[in-house]
């Protein structure tokens, strides 16, 4: 496993490896790896001869009061689990050749962007179709893998790839969690114990959501729905405050406010909770 610091080698290398037929897989992360990230990396290898994992930690997709500075960070141990994982090249950029200085374009996909996390983080999804798009340009996959943990963006991402015609498939991997439900995410070693244990309460609000949609053949109430899944997580005196708790067509993220006329789509049921200063997002799906 190599680890590539500049564009022009990468490119030169990933255009070299399409030349000799190689099919490329892509990981895009901003490290400090978990089990969620490696089953994105076993996805990528499933569908090709070579993967490329990308550790950038993007300043463009973080507000000023969010936590850029302290996100966590850990090469050597990211290394050792690329390696591991059977990744072959880390591409690790510093901020000055991925936004020299004069730097001016970015990538902007409308309308999908404006709830749920675009809501709540002005200017991230711009960051992020922006970083992406270039790692696509520089590693030219023919796969790439995003998870199903940001359901926006994963959507966001797709929609960017077909509007701008970009020659690489993207794949939706499930959510990887702990044992007791709590999504893994990097930002998880930020709770304290007390945090941590509550944590879990957002898989099991959307858990109870879901069981009601189903049971009740979706005739439920979504606002009572919604009350009753915030009042599971505020009984957790550690969870500060519910950014959202949202229902939405799973393909177009338009809001559903009731299930009447929506009982044929597949619902995304989102949520944003604030634990402190760590903000956590989980998502469930209920496929039609
Ligand atoms: P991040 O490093 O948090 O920016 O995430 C990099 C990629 O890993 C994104 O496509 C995420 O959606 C995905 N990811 C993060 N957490 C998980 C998880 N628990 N399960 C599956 N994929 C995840």
């Amino acid at each position: 496993m190599k680890i590539i610091r500049t564009i022009n080698y990468a490119q030169k290398l990933t255009t070299k490896l399409r030349e000799q037929k190689k099919i490329i897989g892509f990981v895009p992360t901003m490290g400090y790896l978990h089990k969620g990230h490696l089953s994105l990396i076993k996805e990528a290898k499933k569908k090709s001869d070579i993967v490329f994992l990308s550790i950038y930690v993007n300043p463009l997709q973080f507000g000023p009061k969010e936590d850029l500075s302290r996100y966590p960070r850990n090469l050597k141990r990211d290394e050792m689990l690329c390696r591991r994982a059977g990744v072959d090249y880390i591409f690790y950029p510093e901020d000055k050749i991925m936004y020299p200085e004069g730097y001016s374009t970015y990538a902007v996909v409308e309308n999908l962007t404006r709830g749920l996390e675009g809501k709540f983080r002005p200017g991230h999804f711009k960051g992020v179709t922006t970083i992406v798009l270039k790692l696509l340009n520089i590693i030219q996959p023919h796969y790439s893998v995003f998870g199903q943990k940001d359901a926006q963006q994963a959507a966001v991402i797709k929609k960017m790839t077909e509007d701008l015609n970009i020659n690489t498939k993207i794949i939706i991997s499930p959510t990887i969690r702990e044992t007791d439900g709590l999504a893994m995410s990097s930002r998880n070693i930020y709770l304290t114990k007390e945090q941590r244990a509550d944590a879990p309460y957002l898989n099991k609000a959307l858990e109870y959501a879901k069981r009601k949609i189903q049971l009740d053949n979706y005739n439920k109430d979504i606002d009572f729905l919604r009350s009753q899944m915030s009042k599971l997580i505020k009984s957790r005196k550690t969870a500060t405050k519910i950014d959202y708790i949202s229902f939405n067509d799973y393909n177009t993220l338009e809001e559903i406010k009731s299930f009447k006329n929506n009982k044929k789509k597949s619902i995304l049921i989102s949520l944003a909770v604030r634990f402190g200063k760590v903000r956590l997002i989980d998502n469930i799906i209920i496929k039609r």
